[in-house]
């Protein structure tokens, strides 16, 4: 019979890999907690007009990438595509959003319908960052300088830039839209199909079109800097002096304007040259109008997602991952004969008392003592403990020194404990 496979796009993450992404993960929570956010963690289905009213729909996301299907009670619901709407929706729900600030972050998988390829599955995992209740400038500043300190900690920072730009208010962008389609429409026969179809559903989306004529002809078009409110323009500019402040460096483009309807003033994203074209990792911006638009009062927002398998795809490529992730064990007991199994486990239970943290891994494979060495070895562990018939016989234990070329020992069982704890004080 053919095997079942997992479904295209939908990755396992083996044991191999998986020490990289709690490395990842670990130095994440770890920053985080640097800046005070709290986690928070929601379903990965929600109502698909969830989707359809935060997202836009309009959108890539929208029109072809979402997992929709019935349940059994004809409801139309969808896996999360991504988390902001989802976290919104959360808070909202449940009032965190009134009168208060809110710093969260999640971590989960997202799933979209995409022609899967290095960095671009169907299943893939965003950690995510979103703030309410702060209006100025200082909040985006603050997530661009956590986000640039976990590049530093990942010693990825020499190798990702960020792009930045401000959309400006809804009207400021309406305004623009219908100029920069007026100009368009003029020269609707040097666009390709996938502009002149989204010039009426989603115009300001050709603005970051990779087709070189495509933007050759935008360089004609009028410019979104020209329509920028007072407002949005004093709010990009205290930002930018916040960014050259901590020294962060950055470039304006101005056609970064996101994949999503929801954003307004800040939008960024941290891109790199090492991944070919899924070159993001990083994205977010300001989102003012998204929590009364899904039902809430007015509140000012702001957040960022990282996309966690390229930035694994990234410590990889430039081999920042510290090497002895792979390690699962700091001392190795092996043993052979008739009840030296059972003291062996033993032994290992009263090591992880006396130490907290010690990675204590028992060999239960029933085999002979070198088999057991190789795989001392592999572990990783510093120390191999031996329990044969002798030792057995006189309450003892061979203390074997794996790495480094320290003496073997022999030492009481009941005194191993001290043992270990007089060789770490050394
Ligand atoms: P892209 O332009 O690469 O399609 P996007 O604008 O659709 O990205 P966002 O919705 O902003 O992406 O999601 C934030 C981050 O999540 C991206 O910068 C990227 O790192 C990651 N991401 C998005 N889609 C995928 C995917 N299909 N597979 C893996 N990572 C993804
Ligand atoms: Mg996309």
């Amino acid at each position: 019979m053919a095997k079942i496979k997992a479904i295209r796009g939908m990755n396992d993450i083996l044991p191999a890999e998986t020490s990289s992404w709690q490395y990842l993960e670990e130095t994440v929570l770890r920053v985080l907690k640097g800046y005070g956010y709290q986690q928070i963690r929601m379903p990965i289905v929600e109502y698909t007009d969830l989707f359809k009213r935060s997202i836009g729909e309009v959108t890539d996301i929208v029109e072809k990438e979402m997992y929709t299907f019935e349940d059994r009670n004809g409801e139309s619901l969808t896996l999360r595509p991504e988390g902001t709407a989802c976290c919104v929706r959360a808070c909202e729900e449940h009032g965190l959003l009134y009168n208060q600030v809110q710093r969260l972050w999640y971590n989960g998988p997202m799933f979209r319908y995409e022609r899967p390829q290095k960095g671009r599955y169907r299943q893939f995992h965003q950690i995510g960052v979103e703030t309410f209740g702060m209006a100025g400038p200082d909040i985006d500043a603050e997530l661009i300088m956590l986000s640039a300190r976990l590049w530093r900690e990942l010693g990825l920072l020499d190798h990702v830039t960020l792009e930045i730009n401000s959309l400006g208010s809804a009207e400021a962008r309406a305004r623009y839209r219908d100029d920069l389609v007026t100009f368009l429409e003029k020269h609707i026969d040097r666009l390709d199909k996938d502009s002149q179809r989204r010039l009426s559903s989603n115009p300001l989306r050709i603005l970051d079109s990779k087709n070189p004529d495509t933007q050759a002809l935008l360089d004609e078009a009028p410019n979104f800097k020209d329509y920028l409110d007072q407002e949005s323009a004093d709010h990009f500019q205290q930002l930018l002096a916040r960014l050259d402040a901590a020294g962060i460096a950055y470039q304006v483009n101005p056609r970064l304007v996101r994949g999503l309807d929801y954003y307004s003033k800040t939008v960024f994203e941290w891109v790199t040259a090492e991944l070919g074209a899924q070159g993001t990792v990083c994205a977010g911006g300001r989102y003012d109008g998204l929590v009364e638009q899904l039902g809430g009062k007015p509140t000012p927002a702001v957040g960022f997602a990282m996309g966690v398998e390229r930035l694994i795809l990234m410590l990889q490529t430039l081999q920042c991952i510290p090497d002895n992730l792979s390690k699962t064990a700091d001392i190795y007991v092996a043993s052979a004969g008739e009840g030296a199994s059972s003291a062996a486990l033993q032994v290992a239970e009263t090591l992880r008392s006396g130490f907290e943290n010690l990675r204590v891994q028992v060999d239960c494979t029933g085999g002979g003592f070198k088999g057991q060495l190789k795989r001392a070895d592999k572990s990783g562990a510093d120390y191999a403990l031996l329990i044969g018939e002798e030792e057995l016989a006189q309450s003892e234990v061979t203390v074997k020194p794996l790495r480094g070329g320290a003496e073997q020992a022999r030492v009481k069982s009941d005194g191993l404990v001290e043992h270990f704890k007089k060789l770490t004080t050394h």
